[in-house]
């Protein structure tokens, strides 16, 4: 009996930035992906918008078509690399019906319809795979489903914007301002035209998401998650975050609550000497904290076109092993369905920043109205200012967001305090 198995039909929807890199690599490394499989993964066509547009050499023009659902009705390995909703949703949904496996880097659409979609596969016996969507080459989603599987995951924070890492990177390292750090990113082109998406945290809010759901077994959309981005951030909030040795970070978290989650994104000052704060330029990390692993933190190159590609490879080679032995790729669980809360009821430190009276008796003024709203202070700074002002900085020990606004709406109006110039949450520690 022979053990050649005949070649899995693999379509890739999409050749743009990350459908080009999966194009060559599964071209040029097609026998090591063959033995990797136990079968010849071989590329039967590639959809596209648009025949016309002009591509990569390494793209053969005789395999591009406008008519994906043609492309998927062939399949077994369904690439989608189109991005946003429509038509990528109703053609993942045409090749898992079919029993097809579906590989997708697509965030957008799986923070907003992911449990439809794994619902759709398990329905039909098919693999829906999705390593790329968060985190780009870092195995961030293997490493929460398969090896933490049997852990107790209680806290991720994750880095998983390189766009605003490099703009925070960029203030911190050379004291710019926002708008020339991101003009920066923008000419290297770490940021699209228009960067929304990217600075006001949605796509970190979509990969929070995702990484919520998959962390503590329960559905959680894209609209679960507050966002808070960083164009308020100013070259001073970074200087008076170094100054009290932390670092401003975009942070997406996602963390258990006495039987809950809260899940949000925002900008964080972590202490120096974290993790976190070493992940420079455009780089992704995720630190983990679970019960029985203790403090994990994965790594690496969170976009681009290869390193993308790398992770949808590993995802291809992955259904295509189950194609082979008639196994599916393992999936993500929906069982616990916990209770989704309000992030402002997870209690926080604060790190504040006051421009305030320069006279005796002020610092225990501002003391008694945080000391009223039951707020403990951790630390007080004070930095020189204009004549007859001085800065304050504050922090805070753990406090509800409730009791930090009700203390700002006092300080707001108390007569020693100038200005409340910004209040960022501090993490991890
Ligand atoms: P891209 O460069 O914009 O390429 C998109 C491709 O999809 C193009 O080839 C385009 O065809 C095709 N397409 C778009 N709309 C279509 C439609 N209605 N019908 C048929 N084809 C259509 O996108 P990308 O950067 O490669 O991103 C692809 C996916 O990977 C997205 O989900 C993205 O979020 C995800 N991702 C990207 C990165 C990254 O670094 N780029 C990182 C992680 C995840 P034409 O070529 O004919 O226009």
């Amino acid at each position: 009996m022979s053990d050649v198995k005949a070649p899995l039909r693999c379509v890739v929807l999409g050749c743009g930035v990350v459908g080009t890199e999966v194009v060559r690599r599964l071209l040029r490394h097609d026998a090591d992906l063959a033995a990797r499989a136990g079968a010849k993964i071989e590329l039967a066509g590639i959809g596209v918008r648009s025949t016309q547009t002009p591509r990569d050499e390494v793209v053969p023009s005789e395999l591009l078509s406008e008519d994906l659902e043609t492309l998927v009705d062939s399949a077994d390995i369904v690439v989608e690399l189109i991005g946003g909703v429509e038509p990528a949703k109703s053609l993942i949904l045409r090749a898992l019906r079919r029993g097809a496996s579906v590989v997708t880097a697509n965030k957008a659409l799986l923070a907003e319809a992911g449990p439809e979609l794994q619902e759709a596969a398990d329905a039909h016996g098919a693999s829906l795979l999705y390593e790329a969507a968060v985190a780009g080459a870092v195995p961030v989603v293997r490493g929460i489903r398969e090896s933490l599987a049997g852990d107790r995951i209680t806290k991720i924070l994750g880095i998983v914007n390189g766009t605003t890492n490099y703009i925070l990177d960029q203030m911190t390292t050379t004291g710019a301002d926002f708008d020339t750090a991101l003009a920066d990113a923008q000419a290297l082109g770490y940021a699209e035209a228009d960067p929304t998406a990217d600075i006001d945290g949605f796509d970190a809010g979509a990969k929070a998401a995702i990484l919520a759901s998959l962390a503590f077994h329960t559905r959680v959309y894209a609209s679960d998650v507050p966002t808070e981005g960083i164009r308020e951030i100013t070259a001073d909030d970074i200087a008076s975050a170094k100054a009290t040795g932390n670092i401003v970070k975009l942070l997406a978290i996602a963390e258990s609550v006495n039987g809950a989650i809260a899940v949000r994104v925002h900008p964080a000052l972590v202490p120096a000497d974290h993790p976190l704060a070493t992940v420079s330029d455009a780089y992704n990390a995720v630190f983990i904290e679970a019960e029985a692993a203790g403090t994990l933190m994965f790594y690496g190159p969170g976009a681009g076109g290869a390193p993308t590609a790398a992770a949808v490879l590993g995802d291809i080679v992955d259904v295509a092993r189950g194609q082979v032995t008639g196994g599916r790729a393992p999936s993500g669980s929906t069982y616990a369905m916990l209770p989704i809360i309000d992030s402002g009821l997870v209690p926080s430190r604060y790190h504040m920043r006051l421009r305030v009276a320069d006279r005796p008796g002020v610092l225990s003024e501002i003391a008694t109205v945080v000391a009223n709203h039951g707020v403990s202070i951790e630390t007080v700074r004070q930095t020189p200012g204009e004549e007859g002002r001085a800065g304050l900085i504050i922090v805070t020990y753990s406090a509800p967001q409730a009791a930090l606004d009700a203390t700002l709406t006092d300080l707001r109006v108390l007569e020693a305090v100038e200005e409340v110039v910004s209040v960022m949450r501090v993490e991890g520690n």
